[in-house]
């Protein structure tokens, strides 16, 4: 048997990419790197009513988008086979029949109705729903009867309790299950002949030599179902870690129906994240790097350092502020070059076809220090589109309206065929010299070029503004401001 770490991320494409799916998956990408491994991506598609292709190129092209990619699994049109559990029917069934002639399992022939008539008693009884294990000792008789009815029967997995399932998990440390809380026998292959989770789970990790199983603490009792089925067929499990689920700032975990899209990738993609911030920020939720001070990383560097020890037992807290923070800090530090390409997405509003690529650059070098999230670019932008702009009349009133602001707006005409307008710093610096001319200095001399150029006197630094604009609509927007300057409304 091979000694190379094996792990997968394995989704049931019954949903979007949540935001928990990606971090196990990135832990486990870590995993595999750290340990030279392979890492390796199944669809878990057993729940035939609930999974939907839209869901696996969802959660494909998410995973994708946030940077990882796998050694061998499912890749619709991509260069892996495609891993579906779907294919496998027959090969699970062959493995229950084992568990059968074993012992380990039998045939039920409980209907559905009698197994709901049996919740049913128990809600009133106030007892936990489990099953009774009635379908366990069958005389012939019997399971004739049933089979001449017509009813189909599901294989049940004995659980014999009760007992403590034990393991030491490489996050949490040793963890105890007792068999008497997983709800009774459990169906490995329903009456329609598919297999449920736990079982096909455990056949899988077989066939696939899974050598590691990094998942949500929510599976922490389908783990110990899993060690059960996997000491019925006499083999090694894998080793299992389990990480605490992702919380709200207000310790509620993260759940489509509390946050909505929130949980989904899908909907910071759109939102103009960065998937550098989302994926250091979620490594960060739970990962404490070896320099704990260390914020800032790549998915590279976290592969280097990832140390499963060094995740947390405990839920992780996700913090919007925090990820907007880490959205902000990759905005900035990205090549500016990346974060035109991805801001293209956000000014389909603007018609680009004469702005030049590199002109798109500086228009976005410009703005980006001031935006959270990619979305906020078209807002940022929008004073750069079209010869001249209408100034709003209390930026006009704060800015425009007063003596030196004529002044500061007409010298700088004067001064526009000498103003270095190709670089920032140069043009920012002549404007300086020109206020200390006619000494105005400060306020009174940025806000009249400001709220001139670009209808307001916040955003961008004065240099960068005058740069982005050029010269043509430096003069155009000047002329127009000093000419409506003392009517009231808009300039
Ligand atoms: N299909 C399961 C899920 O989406 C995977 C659990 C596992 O990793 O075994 O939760």
């Amino acid at each position: 048997m091979s000694t190379e770490t094996r792990v997968r991320i394995a989704p049931s494409p019954t949903g979007n990419l949540h935001l928990g799916t990606a971090r196990t998956a990135l832990y486990n990408y870590l995993y595999a790197k750290k340990q030279k491994g392979k890492f390796i991506f199944r669809l878990e598609d057993t729940d035939n009513e609930r999974s939907d292709e839209k869901y696996t190129k969802d959660i494909i092209d998410g995973l994708k988008w946030l940077g990882l990619s796998w050694d061998e699994g499912c890749d619709i049109g991509g260069p892996y086979p495609p891993y579906r559990q779907t294919e496998k029917i027959d090969h699970y069934e062959a493995m229950a029949d084992k568990l059968l002639s074993s012992g380990f399992a039998y045939l039920c022939y409980a209907s559905a109705e009698e197994l709901a008539a049996l919740k049913e008693e128990q809600r009133v009884t106030g007892k936990p729903p489990r099953y009774d294990n009635r379908g366990r000792d069958l005389t012939i008789e019997q399971r004739e009867k049933y089979e001449a009815e017509g009813r189909l029967p599901s294989f049940r997995f004995r659980i014999e309790e009760p007992q403590d399932i034990r393991w030491d998990d490489q996050i949490k440390g040793p963890i105890t299950v007792n068999s008497a809380d997983l709800g009774g026998d459990m169906v490995i292959i329903k009456s329609n002949g598919v297999a449920t989770y736990n079982f096909a789970v455990v056949i899988d990790d077989i066939d696939m030599h899974m050598t590691d199983v990094i998942r949500g603490e929510d599976h922490i009792h389908n783990t110990a179902k899993q060690l059960l089925i996997f000491e019925a067929l006499g083999i090694k499990p894998p080793h299992f870690a389990h990480t605490g689920l992702i919380f709200d700032t207000n310790d509620r975990k993260l759940s489509k129906r509390e946050h909505g899209e929130l949980v989904h990738i899908d909907y910071y993609k759109h939102q103009g994240y960065m998937p550098e911030a989302i994926v250091n920020y979620l490594i960060k939720t739970s990962f404490t790097p070896p320099d704990d001070k260390l914020e800032i990383f790549t998915l590279e560097e976290a592969g280097e350092m990832f140390d499963i020890k060094r995740v947390s037992k405990t839920h992780a807290r996700f913090d919007m502020d925090k990820l907007n923070w880490y959205n902000a800090q990759y905005i900035r530090s990205l090549p500016l070059s990346t974060v035109t390409e991805r801001a293209r997405a956000f000014l389909t509003d603007y018609d680009l076809s004469d702005v030049s690529n590199d002109a798109l650059e500086k228009l976005v070098g410009a703005v980006r220090d001031g935006l959270t999230k990619l979305s906020e670019v078209k807002a940022a932008t929008a004073f750069y589109f079209g010869q001249t702009i209408d100034v709003p009349a209390d930026v006009k009133e704060a800015a425009l309206s007063s003596d030196d602001a004529k002044k500061v707006l007409g010298e700088t005409l004067t001064q526009l065929g000498k103003l270095p307008f190709e670089d920032p710093k140069a043009v920012k610096a002549a404007v300086d010299s020109m206020g200390k001319e006619l000494g105005i200095k400060g306020k009174n001399l940025y806000w009249p070029l400001r709220a001139a150029l670009s209808g307001t006197t916040s955003g961008p630094d004065l240099g960068s503004i005058m740069s982005v604009l050029g010269p043509t609509k430096v003069q155009a927007r000047l002329e127009k401001a000093l000419k409506n300057g003392g009517n009231g409304g808009h300039v």
